[in-house]
C-alpha cells in the first residue's frame, strides 16, 4: 500500500482527504437507507422561493470552504443539504430569551441557510409547535420513541440546577428541566447546544446566580456541542447539522465544545478594523474623531482579540453587518462567563488576562506615533495567536 502512494506520488494529505470522501460517501448512502424520507424536495423548495441552481451552487462552495474542505467535498455538501429535512430534530428550550431560535428564524430575505431552517424536521419546538399541554408531551415522546437514536437534540437556555432543578419545570406533569434533558439527551445521536446559555450558562449564571443555573454539558456531565453566541450565528449551527449529515459525527471541538471550524480563530483576525489597531489608531471616547473614521475600539473595551468565534468572517443578517461594523466592540459573547468578566467593561481587558504586565493596551500605547508600530503590533498579535484566555480569577 505504502509503495503503492510512492508510486501514484499521492501526498499524505491527499490520501486522508481520499478517506475522509469514502468515509463521507459511505454515510450518505448510509443515511439515504436509514433517515426517513424527506417532507419536501429540497431542490423544488429553492426554486419556490426564487433561489437559482447558480445561487446553490455559489452557497455549496462557501459552506465547503467554511467547513474546511476542498472543492472536490461540493457535491456532498449538495446532497448533505438536500438531506437536510430528513435529519429529526427535537429542540428543548430552558433558562432563555428564545433569542437563538429567533436568530435562526428571522431571516430579511431567503438565502439558502435560512430556507435549509425552514425545512428542519422539528419534531418538538414548545415555540413554534401548534399543539400544547398533554398533545405536546405525545409529541415529545413519540419523537425519541421512533427516531431513538437517531434524532439530533438542540438544546436552547441553561439548566438551573438549584432545589434538585425546581427552578425550571415543564409541561402538564411539570418535570424539572433537569430531568427532561437527562431524558432526552440519553436518547438522542448527539446533543448540540445553541447559544451562550445552553452552552455555558450565560446570563442565567452571572453572578449571584440564585438558581445555581449551569451549561447543560456541566449541568449532566454529558458532551455536547456548543454553538456559542448570543446569539450564535445560523451558519454556525447550520454547518454543523451538515456535517453530521456528511460524517455521521460531529465535527472537530476546541476545549469548551466549540466546533474548531467556526470558532478555532480570534474576532480580532478578520476585523476589519485590524489594521488602525495595527497602525495604533483608537477610537478613544465614543462619538469622537476616531469612531467617525471608524478606527480600531479596543480602547472603548473590544474585546475581540479574546474571543473566538467567526462573527468577522461570517457576520449577520444575511452577512450584511455585524456589531463591531456598526460602530460597538465585541462583547466576547461566545466566551464562558462572558457576563461577569467581559460585556460589561467598556475598557480593555489585557491587563489581567493575556500578556500579564507587558499588556497590549500598554504596548499599543507606548507605540503610538512611532513609525514601527504597525510592525510590532503584529509581533505582539502573532505571540497572543492561538491563545485562549484565562478567566480563572473571575469566575
Ligand atoms: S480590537 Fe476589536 S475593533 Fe480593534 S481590530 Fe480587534 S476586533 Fe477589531
Amino acid at each position: 500500500m505504502a509503495k503503492n502512494k510512492k508510486s501514484t506520488g499521492c501526498s499524505a494529505v491527499e490520501q486522508q482527504y481520499r478517506d475522509l470522501m469514502r468515509r463521507c460517501k459511505a454515510n450518505l448512502e448510509h443515511a439515504d437507507r436509514e433517515l426517513p424520507p424527506a417532507r419536501e424536495n429540497f431542490k423544488e423548495t429553492l426554486a419556490a422561493r426564487g433561489l437559482s441552481r447558480r445561487d446553490f451552487l455559489k452557497w455549496t462552495s462557501l459552506t465547503t470552504t467554511a467547513l474546511l474542505l476542498p472543492p472536490m467535498f461540493r457535491p456532498m455538501v449538495a446532497k448533505a443539504a438536500e438531506n437536510f429535512s430528513r435529519l429529526p430534530v427535537v429542540w428543548l428550550h430552558f433558562a432563555e430569551c428564545t433569542g437563538c431560535s429567533e436568530a435562526l428564524l428571522r431571516a430579511s430575505y431567503p438565502n439558502v441557510d435560512s430556507i435549509l431552517l425552514e425545512t428542519i424536521s422539528l419534531e418538538y419546538h414548545e415555540t413554534l409547535m401548534v399543539c400544547a399541554g398533554h398533545q405536546a408531551e405525545q409529541c415529545l415522546e413519540k419523537a425519541m420513541h421512533d427516531f431513538a437514536g437517531k434524532f439530533i437534540c438542540v438544546i436552547e437556555g441553561a439548566l438551573p440546577t438549584g432545589l434538585n432543578g425546581r427552578y425550571l419545570t415543564l409541561g402538564p406533569k411539570a418535570k424539572t428541566g433537569l430531568e427532561m434533558a437527562r431524558e432526552v439527551t440519553a436518547k438522542a445521536a448527539a446533543t448540540i447546544c445553541i447559544g451562550s446559555c445552553s452552552s455555558f450558562g450565560n446570563v442565567q449564571a452571572a453572578k449571584p446566580n440564585p438558581t445555581d443555573a449551569l451549561g447543560i454539558s456541566d449541568a449532566l456531565g454529558i458532551k455536547t456541542v456548543n454553538i456559542a453566541g448570543c446569539p450564535p450565528n445560523p451558519a454556525n449551527f447550520v454547518g454543523t447539522l451538515l456535517h453530521f449529515l456528511l460524517f455521521g459525527a460531529l465535527p472537530p471541538l476546541d476545549a469548551l465544545g466549540r466546533p474548531l471550524w467556526a470558532y478555532g480563530k480570534r474576532i480580532h483576525d478578520f476585523c476589519e478594523r485590524r489594521p488602525h489597531y495595527d497602525a495604533g489608531e483608537y477610537v478613544e471616547e465614543w462619538g469622537d474623531e476616531a469612531a467617525k473614521k471608524g478606527w480600531c475600539l479596543y480602547k472603548v473595551g473590544c474585546k475581540g482579540p479574546y474571543t473566538f468565534a467567526n462573527c468577522s468572517k461570517v457576520r449577520y443578517n444575511d452577512g450584511i453587518s455585524w456589531p463591531v461594523m456598526a460602530g460597538h466592540g465585541c462583547i466576547g459573547c461566545t466566551e464562558p462567563a462572558f457576563w461577569d468578566s467581559m460585556a460589561p467593561l467598556e475598557k480593555p481587558v489585557a491587563e489581567k488576562t493575556v500578556l500579564g504586565e507587558h499588556t497590549l493596551d500598554k504596548i499599543a500605547l507606548g507605540l503610538v506615533g512611532v513609525t514601527a508600530a504597525g510592525i510590532a503590533a503584529h509581533a505582539i498579535a502573532s505571540a497572543v495567536k492561538g491563545q485562549k484566555p484565562d478567566y480563572s480569577d473571575k469566575k
